[in-house]
């Protein structure tokens, strides 16, 4: 069985959860579960398939997507699990997304640099004729 509260695995006919202490006893409430219930990170994964990676953006959807069916089946565990790595595929996107972008201005401006340099030396040896 599962703990009402938080979904930590306990053993049959445990009274109260070892993890979050939780009286198992009471008639399974609606609000326990809601309030237990993991964040799908869909939203997250989406915006990251958008606008930054979609390889890692699409990982996370997959996951987001069996956030909601793994609690609904009772794998609370999964869920947790599920919801987890929607986030951190999610996130992963978006850090490399912007490590990215950050070395594509850095070239840029090393780019733009450079140009300038040879610029400064035509003007120069220009003046020596
Ligand atoms: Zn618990």
């Amino acid at each position: 069985m599962y703990c009402k509260k938080c979904g930590t695995l306990l053993d049959e006919g445990t009274r109260f959860c070892t993890n979050c202490g939780a009286d198992q006893n009471l008639p399974p409430v609606t609000s326990y579960e809601n309030a237990g219930r993991p964040n799908t990170n869909m939203v997250l994964a989406i915006l990251t398939t958008i606008c930054c990676c979609v390889p890692f953006g699409v990982v996370g959807i997959v996951y987001a997507s069996r956030v909601d069916s793994a609690w609904n089946t009772g794998h609370y565990e999964d869920a947790r699990r599920f919801s987890r790595l929607a986030r951190n595929w999610s996130v992963w996107g978006i850090v490399l997304t912007a490590l990215f972008y950050i070395a594509y201005i850095i070239l840029i401006a090393a780019g733009v640099s450079w140009a300038m340099w040879w610029e400064d030396a035509d003007t120069f040896y220009t003046c020596l004729l």
